[in-house]
């Protein structure tokens, strides 16, 4: 198995519930290694960066919404982004966190016991992000760090 990085930001649902020391909490309890944390001012060019690929689905705007903290009364949103190290560590992280749809998400996951669909927008206000893929994670963490904020 391959030593991987992938990238993790507690959500505006998760900052609003008070649910980032449980996030890291339950993070923690794996073998992988906390690398790089930082709290970051997030622009909306960062957020439609963030999830380009997803742009044109239909929920795109209010996705993007989200992320800026408009849902949650957040001005000026900043979220804590972190990268974790370590064997398999993209679907290790992804079976900590849970699957996309809160409602279908795994109970004993931080989605699965957290996470809800806001009834307003259908968007899926599930705490945390997890990198998708290998891929993905490379993107993500070089768009949310600088090389030298990783302690490697
Ligand atoms: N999302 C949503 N409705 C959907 C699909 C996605 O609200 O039908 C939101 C949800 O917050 C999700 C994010 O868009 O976490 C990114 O979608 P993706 O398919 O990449 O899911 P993830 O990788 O976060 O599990
Ligand atoms: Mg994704």
């Amino acid at each position: 198995m391959a030593i991987e990085k992938t990238l993790v930001l507690i959500k505006p649902d998760g900052q609003k519930r008070k649910l980032t020391g449980l996030a890291i909490d339950r993070l923690e309890r794996s073998e992988l290694e906390l690398i790089a944390a930082k709290v970051v001012p997030v622009t909306r060019k960062l957020a439609e960066e963030h999830y380009e690929a997803l742009k044109g689905k239909p929920f795109f705007e209010n996705l993007v919404r989200f992320f800026l903290g408009e849902f949650h009364g957040i001005k000026n949103c900043k979220l804590l982004a972190l990268v974790y190290k370590g064997e398999n560590a993209v679907a290790e992280v992804r079976k900590i966190v849970g699957a996309t749809n809160p409602e279908e998400a795994d109970p004993k996951s931080i989605r699965g016991s957290f996470g809800k669909i806001n009834p307003k927008n259908g968007i899926m206000e599930n705490v945390i992000h997890a990198s998708g893929n290998l891929e993905d994670a490379q993107r993500e963490i070089a768009l949310w760090f600088k090389k030298e904020d990783i302690a490697e």
